[in-house]
């Protein structure tokens, strides 16, 4: 099966009970038996719930995994992930990277003697030296949050393989569609479902997909152990979104590379980031590794002021001022004072979320309307 027919058939199976096509929202907790153990594959919603499995068999084919897991958040996947690691183990991180991801690694899990190692991965050769006897881990996002810079995977991949360490990428921007970790390499992909998966801006939910049956069974034991599931209706909803999650990505791609090009050529823009440009300094690496190159844009006014940032996403109309990314609607956001407002300013401004940088999730409404309002925001 290719893509586009996976997001809409892929893992999924008629209800046997009506033939229904959507699988029906198992809204319950408990299964009745027969007698002791005697059940139909189900006794209880933390361990296995029918909607949710649905959902699950979703990620792992558009992922092109063989085992998906729903969670209660991206996070909750994220720290179903790190549960796999003891104190004294280390971890190779990308520096630049999702705020909450950042809080979760050093404000908990620091604290549990796991030790991260945050560093630029543009130069894929650089993970190599942070690399020792501890190290279990490699954690990647690309593109990134909110600079965009892209990170080899492939190459990564090769260094995990090398050193005997996982490798897990967030792929929560770019989305199966773009770009497939798990056939780069990868052994875990994560996914915060709340953003372009669900897509509409309506549910909180995280996904993990693997490949290896030993690993499933140990993050699975950890998701049932430590209980961060996602509800059935809430399965419902994103098992409804991945149906056009391609046509929706499709039409991001597309709206962003005319926001990329509009905000480029504007006087009071001093620098874009979108890694569809020739100039991005990995362009190359993500035309390889990605069929497009999706709807995040960030961006900085000229002169570098607070204030005039807040004014331009104050302006905004149809770019809603919001957390999040990766709905249908059009949002704006200042990383410095929202998203990123957890990371320390001088840690920040290392990886470029300076005062007044400006991130874009680019919507799926009429690129002359998006254009327009951008327009009279930087006017
Ligand atoms: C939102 C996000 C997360 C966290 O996901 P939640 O669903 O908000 O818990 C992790 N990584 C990235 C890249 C995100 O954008």
């Amino acid at each position: 099966m290719k893509f586009n027919t996976k997001t809409i058939h892929g893992g999924q199976e008629h209800d046997k009970a009506y033939g229904a096509v959507m699988p029906p929202i198992y809204q319950t907790s408990t299964y009745a038996q027969s007698t002791p153990g005697g059940h139909k594959g189900y006794e209880y919603s933390r361990t296995h719930n029918p909607t949710r499995n649905a959902l699950e068999n979703a990620f792992a084919s558009i992922e092109n995994g063989n085992y998906g897991l729903a969670f209660g958040s991206g996070l909750a996947a994220i720290d179903a992930v790190i549960k796999l690691l003891k104190p004294g183990d280390e971890v190779v991180s990308t520096n630049d990277l999702y705020g909450g991801t950042y809080r979760l690694f050093t404000k908990i899990y620091e604290d549990f003697g796991i030790k991260f190692h945050f560093i630029g991965m543009e130069n894929a050769e650089n993970v190599d030296d942070y690399i020792n006897d501890n190290t279990k881990l490699i954690w990647v996002e690309t593109p990134t949050n909110p600079m965009l810079n892209i990170i080899d995977i492939k190459s990564i991949a090769a260094t995990a393989k090398k050193h005997k360490v996982l490798l897990a990428v967030d792929n929560t921007f770019a989305t199966p569609y773009l770009q497939q970790p798990l056939n780069l390499g990868a052994d875990i992909v994560m996914h915060s479902a709340t953003k372009y998966m669900g897509g509409h801006s309506d549910v909180v939910m995280g996904a993990l997909v693997v490949k290896d049956k030993a690993l499933a069974e140990q993050l699975y034991f950890i998701q049932n152990a430590s209980g961060a599931v996602c509800g059935p209706q809430d399965s419902f909803l994103v098992l409804r979104g991945i149906k056009t999650l391609h046509v929706r990505m499709q039409r991001h791609c597309e709206n962003g590379k005319a926001v990329a090009q509009y905000l480029a050529s504007h006087p009071r823009v001093e620098q874009v980031y979108w890694p569809g440009f020739e100039s991005h300094p990995n362009h190359e690496i993500a035309k390889a590794q990605m069929k497009d190159f999706g709807g995040m844009i960030s961006f900085t006014t000229k002169g570098n002021n607070y204030d005039e940032a807040i004014k331009v996403v104050e302006k905004l109309k149809i770019f809603t001022l919001a957390e999040s990314l990766g709905g249908v609607e059009s949002l704006s956001g200042h990383p410095a004072s929202m998203t990123h407002a957890s990371i320390p300013k001088v840690e920040r401004e290392k990886t470029g979320v300076v005062d007044s940088l400006i991130r874009l999730s680019v919507g799926i409404e009429d690129e002359e309307d998006l254009i327009k309002d951008l327009e009279q925001a930087l006017g």
